[in-house]
């Protein structure tokens, strides 16, 4: 049995391949629909049988059914959330990742691929300004980049300032600072020190304030930027953030999770000005950079204060330390021991078309961010922009609308495959909320949305 299911089978290889070509050949891709779960185990029930189906049924069932139940996250429509908009060269390299079976834990297991994602850490380091000596890993998402990188800045500070293990420690965010910091300060015993927002922007002079007005400042051992929050795209003041780090000896963690692919768009570059100076930084290429799920670049600044805390000691990985094996150890830089190679799609994606490409994809996003607002102030008198939009998300209300007419009205635009738009909250109201990413999206689709609202 074994033998068999490890076999070469032409006739399964040609199924799956057929349906991959299919779905990478769908333009657009079709938005599909919210799951029924009655139905979804109807179609599962009895699968997991002791002898196994015949692989056209089972790729039936797949087609047919669960993909149908999955709203595409890659659809020129899906404008929710943050939506996913990889490259065809990237979706096809993962399947060579997964083909090749690639461990990228260590050095000694899978040089080639680690020199390769390497050079896409070089490559982001540079656009960001970090020194020669910057590097890290790809995560798995923002949420495990931001754990693994404060767990470094809590480590050293208790380091460098000898401080007992039990010490209290805080680290400053804002209201605006996504929600994986806030768990992983749940996770790492770590409290916050919440700095009001000036515009929803986090800045130097209110982290400053905060700390004058401390009781406990020399509790608070780092602080956390957005470039680019999740909701409206905004940019916290990196370079006051930065000043003040330095002043008060603190981590400077930089989460550019969605935002950070800003740093390849040359009309928004200045924003990011003093992301040069982070100790930590993340950016999530599935987000922005057009690779498929699930691809985080995390980078430290000195990747030895990550390697000090990260490097996992178990005598059986004795071997990847030895001096004869003395490479890049990716399991050294996060949480994490096995790694899929997952910064390889991008690295191929990124060699095939030349950094210009993404440029000019991601500033597709930007404008059409841009030539929304305008469109919206231009010929939609019940609409109203709620913010101008830095980089690629829109926040905008219809007048007159309360929270359920919002939701109302976005379920009745994913049943007619029109957009998949959701609701967010602003300030305390419900609000609409574009976030643009897609460059396929266009300005047809988004009239066609705006005109339902009238
Ligand atoms: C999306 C996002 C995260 C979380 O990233 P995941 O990849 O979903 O884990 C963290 N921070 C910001 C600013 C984000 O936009």
């Amino acid at each position: 049995m074994t033998q068999s299911m490890h076999r070469y089978d032409a006739r399964t290889v040609d199924l799956v391949f057929d349906y991959m070509r299919e779905r990478l050949q769908y333009d657009p891709v079709p938005l599909d629909h919210p799951g029924d779960g009655e139905r979804l185990s109807g179609a599962l029930d009895g699968l997991l049988n002791a002898v196994g189906n015949d692989p056209a049924d089972v790729l039936k069932l797949y087609d047919h059914e669960l993909s149908r139940a999955v709203i595409s996250a890659d659809s020129p429509r899906y404008l929710s959330f943050i939506p996913c908009a990889p490259t065809k060269a990237a979706l096809l390299f993962d399947m060579v990742v997964s083909c090749a079976s690639l461990q990228g834990i260590s050095w000694l297991e899978a040089a080639g691929a680690i020199a390769a994602e390497n050079q896409v850490l070089r490559l982001i380091s540079d656009r960001a300004g970090l020194p020669d000596t910057a590097g890290g890993c790809f995560v798995s998402g923002g949420s495990a980049g931001n754990l693994s990188a404060l767990v470094v800045a809590r480590d050293t500070a208790r380091h460098r300032r000898g401080l007992a293990p039990g010490a209290r420690l805080r680290i400053a965010v804002s209201d605006q600072t996504h929600s994986s910091v806030t768990n992983t300060l749940n996770i790492i015993g770590v409290d916050k020190l919440l700095v009001p927002t000036t515009g929803h922007r986090l800045t130097g002079a209110a982290l400053r304030a905060a700390l004058e007005a401390d009781g406990d400042p020399g509790s608070v051992i780092g602080v956390v930027g957005t470039a680019g929050t999740t909701n409206a795209g905004i940019v916290d003041d990196l370079a006051g953030l930065a000043e003040v780090a330095r002043a008060h000896d603190l981590w400077f963690h930089v989460d550019g999770a969605y935002g950070g692919a800003g740093l390849f768009a040359p009309s928004v570059r200045a924003k990011y000005d003093g992301i040069e100076h982070a100790d930590s930084f993340v950016v999530d290429p599935h987000k922005w950079l057009f690779a498929p799920f699930d691809c985080a670049a995390l980078i430290y600044r000195r990747p030895w204060l990550a390697k000090g805390v990260h490097t996992q000691d178990a005598s059986y990985l004795d071997v990847l330390h030895t001096d004869d094996n003395d490479g890049w150890n990716p399991t050294d830089y996060a949480y994490h021991l096995t790694r899929r190679a997952r910064g390889l799609p991008l690295w191929f994606s990124l060699a095939v078309h030349g950094t210009d490409a993404y440029s000019a994809a991601v500033e597709a996003g930007i404008a059409l961010a841009a030539d929304t607002a305008a469109l919206i102030r231009a010929e939609y008198p019940e609409l109203e922009v709620v913010r101008d939009p830095e980089l690629s998300c829109l926040v905008y209300r219809r007048r007159g609308w309360a929270a359920q007419d919002y939701y109302a009205w976005s379920q009745r635009l994913l049943a007619e495959q029109t957009g998949f738009v959701t609701p967010t909250g602003w300030e305390g109201e419900v609000v609409a909320r574009f976030a643009f990413l897609h460059p396929g999206t266009t300005m047809d689709m988004v009239r066609e949305i705006l005109d339902t609202m009238r």
